[in-house]
């Protein structure tokens, strides 16, 4: 018999009475890991009613009391950091050692979050009244609904769970359908840490089901979302009958400009790293490479020799790996047709092009394509997986405006030695972040926001922290 996994709310595993069930899949095996309910609106309603219940208790505590709950939990995840590792390989298909730094990332993020228990800061400010003081409190929004996508499952229930509690709010979260049983996981790490019931809730289901009764349900303060732009979009419309505060993390289209005089190998090395890990299904990772003429010879044959050798394969199953398979089938069909579109229209392959066919699950060969018209679907949808096409240009100009010719707006990079170019690129590139000479990972007291159409808000660092946090004003006369 399959595994069918419970909801969880107010600190109990809720057994599913719902008749809709979705099955999860192993993505390089194509088999059948575990069931999850289709959670109807009266579940959501049940779960927001704990958090909501138990919200003021929470809120009261001292901020260092919730950071010893979040410590707790870090240390649960880091005495567990192995069997994670392989619940997040076997469902969403990355390799082990990926997978097991996700689940130390975890825990240190959530360290790193209970750091903030005794740095929560207002302000006093002087009043145009005698003997009155302004006095400026951040105080928690009530109950977040935090909705989650499959690319990072584990990590990102604590990138909203952590600021989220350490604020003084409580959550429920909405794993992705794809990646239900990490969630599971983490719920049963909460067992037996004697955390108040009803701050930590879990509903499974889909979108069009149960993420539809989180995101419209009037008792939710916050919705803080990772996923795609239509979803993003959705879900705003939805927050906008309940005047809902959202915090949108969405997709990206990241360019990565390589100039003339930049450190060439290292840049490969970089930018081909970058683009095979968790199979090119990052929002930030680059999408799309603009090279200056002078060395786009070295720069793409090295480039396609880095993809080239990439290794990829089960997860579970092949030791030395650095790729697993795409999430399901419709995110490899979509890689396919953006490839075979670019190509009808001209594009060459340099290396790769095609689906890799190893028997069972869904892989598509690391490629490199060339001279790829600049409104090709490809250059600008988010193509999520492990395809690079690579364009031409000569001059920073030309690279900065074509990067900046996009609907996206969340990450960018660029190689260069000269520091004028580099400032330049960082000033003039309409992207939340810029990385220069390195790979695509955010730091945790960084801010990770997106422009445009990547989003609303963002997360991580005291930025990220106060976005879950209201300010409230006192005006005290004595
Ligand atoms: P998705 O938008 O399809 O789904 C994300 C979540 O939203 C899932 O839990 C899904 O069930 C839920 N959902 C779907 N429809 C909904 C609705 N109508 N109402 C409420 N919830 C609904 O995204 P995905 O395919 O899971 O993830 C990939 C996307 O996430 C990519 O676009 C990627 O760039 C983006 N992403 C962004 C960041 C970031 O930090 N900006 C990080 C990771 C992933």
């Amino acid at each position: 018999m399959v595994l069918l996994l419970d909801n969880y709310v107010d600190g109990l595993a809720l057994e599913p009475r719902e008749t809709g069930r979705l099955e999860v899949f192993n993505p390089a095996r194509d088999t059948v890991i575990c069931e999850i309910p289709d959670s109807s609106a009266d579940t959501v309603d049940r779960a927001v009613a704990a958090a909501k219940a138990a919200q003021p208790a929470w809120k009261r505590l001292p901020a260092i009391q919730r950071a010893a709950a979040l410590r707790k939990i870090s240390g649960r995840i880091r005495e567990n950091a192995d069997r994670i590792a392989r619940v997040i390989s076997e469902e969403q298909g990355k390799p082990l050692p990926l997978a097991t730094l996700e689940a130390n990332f975890t825990a240190e993020y959530l360290d790193y979050m209970a750091e903030w228990a005794r740095r929560i800061e207002g302000e006093v400010i002087s009043s145009d009244r005698p003997g009155e003081t302004v006095l400026l409190l951040r105080q928690p929004i009530g109950v977040v609904a935090g909705i989650l996508p499959w690319n990072f499952p584990f990590f990102l229930i604590a990138r909203k769970l952590g600021p989220a509690l350490i604020t003084g709010n409580t959550i429920v979260i909405k794993p992705s359908e794809e990646t239900p049983h990490n969630a599971a996981l983490f719920v049963e790490l909460l067992q037996g840490l004697d955390l108040p019931r009803g701050v930590i809730n879990f509903v499974h289901g889909s979108g069009r089901t149960t993420g539809e009764a989180l995101s419209r349900h009037p008792d939710v303060g916050l919705i803080s979302f990772t996923g795609s732009v239509p979803t993003g979009s959705r879900i705003m419309a939805n927050a906008a009958a309940n005047i809902t505060k959202v915090n949108l993390e969405l997709g990206g289209k990241a360019p990565a400009i390589v100039l003339g005089d930049a450190d060439i190998p290292a840049a490969i090395r970089n930018l081909a790293a970058s683009r095979v890990l968790n199979s090119g299904q990052l929002c930030n990772c680059p999408e799309r490479l603009y090279v200056e003429r002078k060395v786009a010879d070295e720069f793409v044959s090295g480039l396609a020799n880095a993809m080239k050798a990439t290794r990829y394969g089960d997860p579970l199953g092949d030791s030395e790996i650095d790729m697993g398979p795409l999430i399901n089938r419709a995110g490899l069909d979509k890689v396919r047709k953006l490839v075979d579109s670019a190509l009808s229209e001209g594009a060459e392959v340099v290396t790769g092009g095609k689906v890799a066919d190893l028997g069972t699950g869904n892989y598509f060969e690391p490629t490199v394509l060339l001279n790829v018209q600049q409104n090709s679907p490809i250059m600008r949808q988010e193509i999520f997986g492990p395809v690079l096409p690579v364009n031409i240009v000569d001059s920073l100009d030309e690279a900065i405006e074509r990067a900046n010719d996009s609907e996206f707006g969340l990450t960018s990079s660029i190689f260069t030695r000269d520091l004028a170019s580099a400032f330049r690129a960082c000033n003039e590139l309409e992207f939340g972040e810029t990385y220069v000479n390195r790979d695509h990972f955010e730091a945790m007291q960084g801010f990770h926001a997106g422009t445009k159409k990547s989003g609303i808000g963002g997360a991580d660092g005291k930025h990220g922290l106060y976005e879950y946090t209201m300010t409230h004003v006192s005006y005290i006369q004595n």
